[in-house]
């Protein structure tokens, strides 16, 4: 083992005292620097600040002109001192007048001075100034003396930080001046809206507080069990990943690589060795590889600094116990969340009331979490490449979730340009409540069901404001996933009670549990499937569980004692599920009239079709259920053998093409041969284009989310049905991979409302 770290052990030592001690601040930092010089064995020792503006300034000094001490400054890419900054990178050199950026400044007296060892000083990833040493004689820095100077300016970092050096608002007029330039970002947008707020990163970075650790052996344990916890971690999340995962999958596999990496795990220790506690050496080691990968020609090791910065910070958060999401943090007013993933049992998590929108890395428009955030009318904005790289928490965030793009930081005029749509927004949903009593019916004096879809109690003053025929789809499973304990009877019987209550005379139609794919239940054991989508979920796991689907039948129909039940069971595969499901609510139904007890007026019992097998069993169901319910997002996820929470597929199959339109036509013939009700109840009916298309091939009910009633039944109220039907059944057997653009033209030359949800 080499001593050469003890010299940095040393000063970080010093610099300690120096803190402790007395003095203002500008004393202190006079006082450091002194410390700092003597101990690289240097001349000259100089902290330049970021000052607002991108202006470096030269805030102390030991070794140069005391008058040039706040009178030196330099922009961004400046001098020397600049070109630090801007690269973010540590520079070394025997003859520093050489280099073709150096910028004489004759009021430091610095032509005395040869060599010079700068390097960046960083905090939260983001540099706040550079620290340096010179030399008179012509000396080569050794690469002990650049990490230990590192070191150095990673502790003054964290100094300056916490206000104790230099008062914070000497250094910046505002936050977002110091933490960079506005960003634009791109994205897809998985639920509607537009927010304005503050961002908050949902695994949020943590501020290191314990920077040094005398004994080695045990900061170099804490790193192993640390790592150790990190692998584990890495293994858990993929083994819980559905294999359609697609790039998040891959993502985490090179993280998993990475945590296995024998070499970082060396760089990490010999930082331990320099004085530094665990978590401070990680955060030293990714700011090396940082300023090491940003310098690369190389795109692609240029765009890993993201990932290498994702898997330190989850180390840093391990070894520092702060495990937990923002979510059990207090969130700011209007918290823009940004997050690389998010379930939706993790979005429930949150505060409703503070969330204005989330960004996410991933993410696609029929994964849960968008019908979460639909209902929840939280605008949310995917695939938005990079997003983590580019935000700070507390950074002033806009979503445009209706045009796709995220502004980081922005301008005062795209604020004031965004505040005027969002108010132009409020008033649109103002006029859609004005709207609400208008009658859901064609031109052509067709009336069109048009219900809710809800899973949530904040869904339910909705249902009055909308003005919604009922609710054609309530997902049960909702409620299971946001408690860690399967619902008591009691607390079940209760919310479908309130749901029944609010509807009154309107029907609501219950889904039961449809758990399991991307809606896991924590009560549950989760088997390693090697495709869960397609694996033990919904009513495959309540017919294995009987007890479970008995349990929630028991509550359904106490909550609905003297009014009609609707129930329908998820992910229908063969009529024979459906069969024995419902005899288990029968059996039921018949225990409440043998022992007396008060019993719904009626129960109807339908299913979902969201499999396609069941599509070609349809004279058999017909015969046995009482109504259908289409669920496009699984029945076409399917149909297509599309994973419908795969982002990088959502564009690649169109819904509104003759195939889709086809076959869900050929569904609602059917059930309307022999009389038994269908609605759609899946994401596609939401949309005015693909609703005007269900229209068209017979399709008379339709459940929506509340933010899509509105836009729905304008688009209903402008449209003639007959003609509609016409022009679709033209197009049956064109091969058109797409009919969106001959229907978008069909819309504007008949005069068919599309708007903007
Ligand atoms: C569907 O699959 O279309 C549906 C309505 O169910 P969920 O989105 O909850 O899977
Ligand atoms: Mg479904």
């Amino acid at each position: 083992m080499t001593d050469l770290p003890s010299r940095p052990r040393l000063l970080l030592r010093q610099l300690h005292q120096v803190m402790a001690g007395q003095g203002s601040a500008q004393e202190r930092l006079d006082k450091l620097v002194g410390v700092i010089a003597r101990n690289m064995v240097a001349e000259v020792c100089s902290v330049y600040l970021t000052r607002a503006g991108n202006i470096l300034e030269l805030f102390a000094t030991e070794g140069l002109k005391a008058e040039a001490v706040h009178n030196t400054r330099l922009r961004v890419g400046e001098g020397l001192v600049g070109l630090i900054a801007q690269q973010a990178a540590p520079l070394k050199l025997s003859e520093a007048s050489e280099h073709p950026r150096f910028a004489y400044r004759p009021e430091t007296g610095e032509e005395l001075y040869h060599s010079l060892l700068g390097v960046p000083i960083i905090r939260s990833g983001r540099v706040h100034g550079v620290l340096v040493v010179q030399n008179i004689a012509r000396r080569r820095y050794a690469d002990e003396e650049v990490e230990a100077l590192q070191t150095v300016s990673m502790v003054l970092a964290e100094l300056l930080g916490s206000g104790d050096l230099v008062e914070p608002s000497e250094l910046q007029d505002d936050a977002a001046a110091a933490l960079g330039a506005p960003v634009t970002l791109d994205g897809r947008v998985l639920s509607a809206g537009i927010a304005i707020g503050t961002a908050v990163l949902h695994e949020p970075r943590v501020q290191i507080t314990r920077l040094l650790a005398d004994d080695v052996e045990a900061e170099r344990d804490r790193l192993s069990a640390g790592l150790d916890q990190l692998k584990q971690d890495f293994d858990a999340m993929i083994r819980a990943m559905d294999p359609g995962g697609g790039a998040h999958r891959e993502i985490l596999e090179t993280y998993r690589m990475f945590a296995h990496d024998k070499g970082w795990q060396r760089r990490i220790e010999d930082a331990i060795l320099s004085g530094l506690s665990a978590e401070a050496a990680v955060e030293r080691v990714q700011q090396q590889n940082r300023s090491r990968l940003s310098q690369s020609e190389d795109p692609y090791l240029r765009q890993r600094i993201q990932d290498l910065d994702d898997i330190s910070h989850r180390l840093i958060r391990i070894l520092t116990g702060r495990q937990r999401t923002a979510a059990y943090d207090l969130l700011p007013e209007a918290a823009v969340l940004v997050a690389r993933t998010l379930g939706p049992a993790e979005l429930m998590d949150y505060d409703r009331d503070r969330l204005a929108g989330v960004i996410l890395e991933d993410g696609a428009p029929t994964a849960h979490m968008s019908i979460v955030a639909r209902a929840m009318g939280l605008p949310v904005l995917g695939n938005v490449e990079g997003a983590l790289g580019h935000v700070e928490a507390g950074e002033r965030v806009i979503l445009d979730a209706g045009e796709g793009h995220a502004y980081l930081r922005p301008s005062d005029e795209v604020r004031e340009t965004f505040q005027q749509a969002l108010d132009t927004r409020r008033r649109r949903l103002a006029e859609y409540t004005a709207e609400r009593d208008l009658p859901a019916v064609t031109r052509d004096g067709v009336p069109i069901d048009l219900l809710m879809n809800a899973g949530l109690l904040i869904d339910l003053p909705h249902l009055e404001e909308t003005n919604a025929a009922g609710i054609g789809l309530f997902r049960t499973e909702f409620q299971f996933m946001v408690g860690s304990t399967l619902p008591r009877h009691t607390a079940q019987r209760d919310l479908y009670a309130k749901v029944l209550d609010t509807a009154g005379d309107r029907p609501v139609v219950f889904r039961t549990l449809d758990i399991g794919g991307d809606k896991p239940v924590p009560f549950l054991p989760r088997f390693e499937e090697e495709n869960p989508v397609m694996g033990w979920r919904a009513i495959r796991i309540a017919l294995d569980r009987p007890a479970l689907l008995r349990h929630q039948v028991r509550a359904l129909l106490a909550a609905g004692e003297g009014r009609v039940v609707r129930l329908m069971f998820p992910m229908v595969s063969d009529v024979a599920e459906f069969r024995a499901a419902r005899a288990i609510v029968d059996k039921e139904v018949r225990r409440l009239e043998a022992r007396g007890r008060p019993q719904p007026v009626r129960v109807e019992v339908g299913s979902m079709l969201e499999v396609p097998a069941l599509a070609w069993q349809l004279p058999a169901l017909l015969r046995e259920t009482d109504f259908i319910s289409i669920g496009t997002n699984d029945l076409l996820q399917f149909f297509y053998a599309c994973d419908r929470s795969n982002g990088r597929l959502a564009d690649r199959y169109d819904l509104l093409c003759p195939a889709v339109l086809n076959f869900l036509r050929e569904i609602v013939h059917a059930c309307d041969a022999v009389g038994v009700p269908v609605t759609v109840c899946g994401e596609m009916g939401g949309r005015p284009l693909e609703a005007l298309a269900l229209l068209g091939v017979g399709v008379r009910r339709l459940s929506v989310s509340a933010a899509a009633i509105g836009p729905i039944k304008r688009m209903i109220r402008s449209v003639d049905l007959g003609q509609v039907s016409t022009f679709l059944a033209s197009l049956g057997d064109t091969s058109d991979h797409s009919l969106r653009p001959v229907l978008r033209a069909y819309a504007h030359d008949h005069d068919v409302a599309l708007p903007t949800l």
